[in-house]
């Protein structure tokens, strides 16, 4: 290596450090870039009366240079952007051409992390539980009592 390429190599390392991205910043680029379209092919699921929908993602789309605690990696970054766009207060939600805010509140997700970068989208309101044993979804892990309990009062 001349000084000439080991200088270019100091500089693209420089750059990759000024590069790592906030959370903020990558919330915003996904928001933007995926999540009409998700919503869209689930509301299109629904429409055909499915109460689930598999998509293949491409995980490069969810690798960043970052340093956000609990990330290793694009399916954790995945599972971490889910949990902000479910809440419908969330700053980073988008509008679709209505000008409707569009928010995944009441859909279930499951990133598989396998090969083709899989998630699971389920809205099943006739079943409240998780079907994800031990997987890493984002269900709320909570069945609805069997017994009402009011009547044992
Ligand atoms: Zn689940």
């Amino acid at each position: 290596m001349n000084s000439g390429e080991s200088k270019l190599r100091e500089i693209n390392n420089l750059k990759k450090v000024s590069n790592i991205q906030t959370k903020e910043e990558i919330f915003r680029i996904l928001s933007d870039k995926h999540l009409l379209d998700i919503y869209e092919t689930i509301s299109r699921a629904k429409r055909n009366g499915k109460t689930s929908q598999f998509m293949n993602h491409r995980r490069e789309d969810f690798n960043f240079r970052t340093k956000i605690d609990g990330v290793n990696n694009s399916a954790d970054l995945m599972r971490l952007w889910f949990v902000e766009i479910r809440n419908p207060n969330s700053n980073f939600l988008v509008l679709n051409k209505d000008g409707k805010k569009i928010c995944l509140d009441e859909i279930n997700t499951n990133v598989w992390n396998n090969q083709k970068f899989t998630t699971e989208y389920s809205w099943d309101a006739s079943f409240s539980g998780c079907k994800h044993n031990g997987m890493p979804c984002n269900c709320l892990k909570i069945r609805k009592p069997l017994i009402d309990l009011s009547e044992l009062n």
